[in-house]
């Protein structure tokens, strides 16, 4: 039987999220509907994520929860990187799974629910060379801020690192489908459109690069903000520097993982910045936008990771004074070279020296909120908080920002920002910015 119901679950990356998102446009154009929250849904979709360990374990796991308690279960859909890296493997290890299909082969998922209401398993992990974007429909559903992926894949090999293998090589989408697209998000409601990529910075089209589409994402009435994320060091071009000098809707923060702070560690990461060209592009991005915001990546106990190294990494942390940051402990990814290297380093010693850095990055980033209190600017509005009369918005540097205002999602309203926590703002209300 035909499912009339979905319910997608998405792990992992902001890219995971805007792919939910477009095969919930795409069962919708079938006719199907989201079920609703609680709800039984007929066909469930697993958008998983491997880029940390026990990423298909847990994927197993949570396929083994989905059996109801008559012994029936929905039509199971294993979508995302686990998918892409367990192909038709992942039939055999769960008998549960009715179709398998990786990130790229999403334009076949409608065809595959089909397929799979007659009795059949599909499994599509191709990477084709006409993209599932073309296939997609038309937005008419956005978010205050809605995600746009303009850039997909990786070409890099940073040695520790499965996205190159499940996501395959570096595409960059056409100029003109981004901005019908990013037109279509605003007629939708959107304020603000934060561009993904693996890469993000990587983009280019016919000699374009990502500075040319922000500058022409930015001429669009309505729209407000224009983020960008995932970028690379080494895609870090002055055009897009500068552009953040230059450019009032691009907003003052900056996602630029290093990894390490160490130099050794970063060639044997197939990095390639060191700590020194990694810290004089930051600079050049202070001298053009002074009050950016500043973030970033770190992986504790990569092999071979001295302590002296860790701290190299801890003076980059401080060096750079991060308004935030994410920090992981390295996980062995199978396939990829970083894993069958020498002097894999002890658990013990990877969660001591990720409590060390947390409590670092934590400090700066109290330190960066606090140096914002008396600011006075604008927050966009996401969303209720939690409670009565309270709403959630961000600022420009990203920080959550808690208001009591009568403002709705996708307002834009003037606060001075009155107190900090370590991961959010307080902001008082002003006069609401004219629309
Ligand atoms: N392309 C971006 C870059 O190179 O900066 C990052 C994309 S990756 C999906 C997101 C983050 O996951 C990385 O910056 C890295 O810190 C982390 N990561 C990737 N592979 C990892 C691994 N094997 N173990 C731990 N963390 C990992
Ligand atoms: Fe992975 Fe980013 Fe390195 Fe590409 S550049 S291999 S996505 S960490």
């Amino acid at each position: 039987m035909t499912p009339k119901t979905f319910r997608i679950k998405s792990f992992g990356c902001q890219m995971n999220v805007y792919d939910g998102e477009r095969m919930a446009e795409l069962l919708g154009q079938q006719g199907m509907t989201a079920a609703a929250g609680g709800d039984d849904a007929d066909l469930v979709v697993l958008n998983t994520c491997h880029i940390r360990e026990k990423a298909a374990e847990k994927a197993y796991s949570d396929i083994g929860r989905l059996k109801r308690e008559d012994g029936s279960k929905p039509l199971i859909a294993l979508a995302g990187c686990v998918a892409q890296a367990e192909g038709a493997e992942a039939k055999r290890r769960s008998q549960m799974i009715d179709i398998v299909v990786g990130p790229q082969a999403y334009h076949r998922l409608p065809e595959m629910v089909r397929e799979a209401s007659r009795g059949a398993r599909p499994v599509d992990t191709d990477m084709p060379a006409i993209s599932k974007f073309d296939a997609f429909p038309a937005r008419r559903r956005a978010n205050p801020s809605s995600f746009l992926t303009v850039q997909e894949g990786c070409d890099k090999f940073c040695t520790y690192c499965v996205v190159p293998y499940t996501r395959g090589a570096e595409i960059s989408r056409p100029w003109h489908d981004i901005v019908a697209e990013a037109h279509a998000l605003v007629d939708a409601g959107a304020r603000e459109i934060v561009l993904l990529g693996q890469n993000v910075n990587a983009w280019e089209h016919e000699g374009r690069g990502l500075a040319d589409l922000i500058r022409a994402l930015a001429k669009i009435d309505g729209l407000e903000r224009v983020r960008y994320t995932t970028s690379h060091p080494a895609d870090m071009t002055d055009a897009l520097i500068t552009a953040h000098g230059e450019i009032e809707k691009l907003m003052p923060y900056l996602h630029l993982p290093v990894q390490s702070g160490s130099n050794r560690i970063l060639r044997a990461m197939n990095r390639s910045h060191t700590a020194e060209t990694y810290l004089a592009i930051l600079e050049k991005m202070r001298a053009a936008r002074p009050d950016i915001a500043l973030s970033g990546d770190f992986i504790v106990g990569f092999p071979g990771e001295t302590e002296e190294d860790f701290e190299d990494t801890l003076n980059i942390v401080d060096e750079v004074r991060y308004a935030s940051a994410y920090s992981f402990k390295y996980s062995a990814r199978p396939g990829t070279p970083a894993a069958t290297m020498e002097d894999q380093i002890p658990r013990e010693i990877m969660d001591e020296r990720l409590h060390r850095l947390q409590e670092r990055i934590d400090a700066h980033q109290l330190a960066f909120n606090r140096s914002k209190v008396g600011a006075n600017t604008q927050i966009l509005i996401e969303r209720k908080g939690k409670h009565e009369g309270q709403m959630v918005g961000r600022s420009p540097w990203l920080q959550s920002v808690h208001a009591e205002t009568g403002a709705q999602p996708g307002d834009i309203i003037d606060v001075t920002l009155v107190a900090a926590g370590p991961n959010s703002m307080t902001g008082a209300v002003r006069a609401k910015a004219a629309a």
